[in-house]
């Protein structure tokens, strides 16, 4: 038997493999649904998928959503995409609007940052739609933190 139990869900969805590598990087994607390309998309971009793609969280490549032959890239999405796009007037959470700036201005003030708390709070709270607002299809609580980690190292080795 194969070991791929991560995957089970995906397997069991009957989805194709070729949806979940990505053509440009080769590394596998995370499957979004209907709800998330709706929200993602504009018009012209969201026809060339059908209810499921495969989104690519590499930041050194180009691809965001892929399905078959059919691609958007980096800025053909309507709202920037936190692992494509270093910039700091980009969003780390969709849901409660807090940016990759909001994260560096609390480590610059205070040195720390409660904005994961925060955000922990409106997902216990029930508030959070992150299946259609986040472009990745899923809860942000993994890359806040990982955005937090670095701009604190990247501070510390700065000082
Ligand atoms: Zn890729």
């Amino acid at each position: 038997m194969e070991n791929h139990a991560p995957d089970e869900h995906e397997a069991c969805c009957g989805l194709p493999a070729a949806a979940r590598t990505c053509p440009d990087c080769a590394k596998r994607g995370r499957t979004v649904g209907r709800e998330t390309l709706d929200r993602q998309l504009a018009p012209d971009a969201r026809a060339k998928f059908g209810d499921v793609a495969g989104f690519c969280a590499n930041p050194d490549c180009a691809v965001v959503y892929f399905s078959g032959g059919a691609i958007v890239r980096k800025g053909e999405t309507l709202r920037a995409v936190t692992q494509k796009d270093p910039g700091d007037e980009v969003n780390v959470c969709y849901c409660f609007d807090f940016k990759r700036g909001d994260i560096r201005r609390d480590l610059a003030a205070r040195s720390v940052t409660d904005i994961p708390v925060r955000i922990k709070h409106e997902i216990d709270a029930g508030r959070c739609d992150c299946e259609r607002m986040n472009p990745q299809g899923a809860c942000c609580l993994g890359n806040v933190a990982a955005e937090v980690k670095r701009l604190a190292a990247e501070r510390k080795t700065r000082a």
